[in-house]
């Protein structure tokens, strides 16, 4: 017995399968991340057409094979292409960066509506062309809708004094100058702790700042230590 499912979802990646066949991988809106294999796809003329390319949003409807990891897909109908994001080097490279950590942290069964609508945003947000600081947007968010949301407003995570300056990745949040002693932690003026904060609470489309090099290292760190990522995940 087959059972037939039907999701919204977004491309996330895809390779060859056999002669003329792709498996991709698809994080869909209501059940987490599948795998589906698309019969024919990499066939000119196929019905899939170019909906089976990264970053396309589609509704997508498959259905379970007897292994179950592997379903087969059916259709997709696109939604979204996000065509215009696959046409330069300098988008095309976020997107799959943006991508490639988004398959990281989804997984089969499990929707997170805050991740996905969020990358949603993000991707819409590219189009618009903003592009300054989205990557970092896109980590310190998804790092906090993973469970993990830097403390940034509540002054030094032990003693609430409001005059910290320091900032702690792996404790994810605010020291002050006496409780950062022996800490791995790195100084932040009030501006830099003002671009953090409006980072995790700006529209996407609304943020466009360039961050500092210390700034950049701060959130990739934060987010590959919370997210138990390496380099090749989140560079
Ligand atoms: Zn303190």
């Amino acid at each position: 017995m087959s059972r037939l499912v039907r999701s919204e979802g977004l491309v996330l990646k895809s390779r060859p399968f056999r002669e003329s066949s792709k498996i991709v991988a698809v994080l869909t809106k209501s059940s987490g991340r599948i795998e589906v294999l698309a019969r024919g796809a990499r066939k000119p003329g196929s019905r899939f057409g170019a909906s089976l390319e990264i970053g396309t949003e589609a509704e997508f409807i498959y259905y379970e094979r007897e292994n179950k990891s592997l379903w087969t897909l059916s259709s997709a109908d696109i939604l979204n292409s996000h065509q215009a994001l696959r046409e330069n080097d300098k988008t095309l490279t976020l997107l799959a960066r943006i991508l490639r950590v988004l398959h990281y942290i989804s997984h089969p069964g499990e929707s997170n509506p805050g991740v996905y609508n969020l990358t949603l945003s993000v991707l819409n947000a590219m189009e618009l062309g903003t592009l300054a600081g989205l990557y970092e947007l896109y980590l310190w968010r998804i790092t906090s809708l993973n469970g993990y949301p830097p403390h940034l407003d509540e002054g030094c995570l032990v003693c609430g004094r409001k005059d910290p300056v320091y900032f702690s990745v792996k404790q994810g949040g605010l020291l002050c100058n006496q409780h950062a002693q022996g800490q791995e932690a790195v100084t932040l003026s009030r501006e830099e702790l003002s671009v953090l904060g409006e980072l995790l609470n700006v529209a996407p489309s609304g943020f466009n700042i360039e961050l500092t090099p210390m700034l950049e290292g701060l959130v990739r760190r934060y987010a590959r230590y919370h997210l138990h990522a390496d380099e090749k995940i989140i560079a």
